[in-house]
Formats: C-alpha cells, sequence, structure tokens
C-alpha cells in the first residue's frame, strides 16, 4: 500500500485495504493485533506535501493489567495526518498506518471493572478462584517471625 505522489491526481484518491495485523509489528508486547486490519487511506496533494485521512479497523488482543487475561477489543480510529514531501517520493501508507494504530491503542485496559488480580502471594487469579492468602506478603512474613 504505497503511492508515489506523482501518480496522485488532483481531486485525490482514496485507497482501500485489508492486511494481515501480524505485518504490522504493533511493539505492544501486551497487545497482539490479530488481524485482519483494513485501511481506508484519502490521499490528496497539497502545496508542499501529501494530507491522509485515514480509517483504520482492528480487531485486537489486550493483557488485563491485573490479571494478565486476554481482552478482545475493537479498535477504529480516524485521524488525519500530513506528511512533508519532496519530489519523486513514494509514501508508505502501510506504516503510516501502523503508527496511527500503536496511537490509538489504550494504555491499560482491564477485563472487567472489578477485575481482582492475581494474588500477590501465590499469583493465582483471583477472578476465577479466592486463595486464603493475607493481602499483603510482608504481613504475613512478619507474624512468622514473631
Ligand atoms: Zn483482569
Ligand atoms: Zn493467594
Amino acid at each position: 500500500m504505497k503511492i508515489n505522489i506523482h501518480e496522485i491526481p488532483p481531486q485525490g484518491v482514496t485507497l482501500e485495504e485489508t492486511i494481515s495485523g501480524e505485518i504490522l509489528d504493533v511493539d505492544r508486547p501486551d497487545i497482539e493485533v490479530d488481524g485482519p486490519v483494513r485501511v481506508k487511506a484519502q490521499v490528496q496533494r497539497k502545496k508542499d506535501g501529501v494530507r491522509i485521512g485515514l480509517e483504520i479497523e482492528a480487531g485486537i488482543h489486550i493483557t488485563c493489567g491485573r490479571c494478565l487475561d486476554y481482552i478482545e477489543k475493537n479498535i477504529t480510529r480516524q485521524s488525519e495526518v500530513f506528511k512533508p514531501v519532496k519530489e519523486d517520493k513514494v509514501i508508505d501508507l502501510i506504516q503510516i498506518a501502523r503508527e496511527e494504530l500503536v496511537l490509538g491503542f489504550p494504555a491499560t485496559a482491564l477485563c472487567r471493572e472489578d477485575c481482582r488480580g492475581l494474588c500477590p502471594v501465590c499469583g493465582r487469579n483471583r477472578n476465577l478462584r479466592q486463595c486464603n492468602c493475607p493481602e499483603d506478603s510482608r504481613v504475613s512474613q512478619n507474624i512468622k517471625i514473631e
């Protein structure tokens, strides 16, 4: 999904492509793009660059910040990017879409509002089963010493 700025007609051009999530390589250990990713780009030539109106839709998996469970999410992002370009330049729309998609990712996510997370003592997922560990492991150690 690349476009040479010379190939952009005066009235602009709209490109649409569905790509695999894997090739985006989003560089977030807690997020996987399951793909496919739908990218729609309205490209318009301007005096000193190119204006790109982007619409991105992607299905992702994100890890819950508390219990590390996988959460399915659909991300949609609309944005407008301006790329200043010199002559004979080719614009890689996938690269731009990747940057924009990453910006649209949530910083963190919870599988549910009241996620109880992992037990800091035994590591068990407390949403699934309650353990009998004390809330704070340091307290339990002090008690044992006394
Ligand atoms: Zn959770
Ligand atoms: Zn526990």
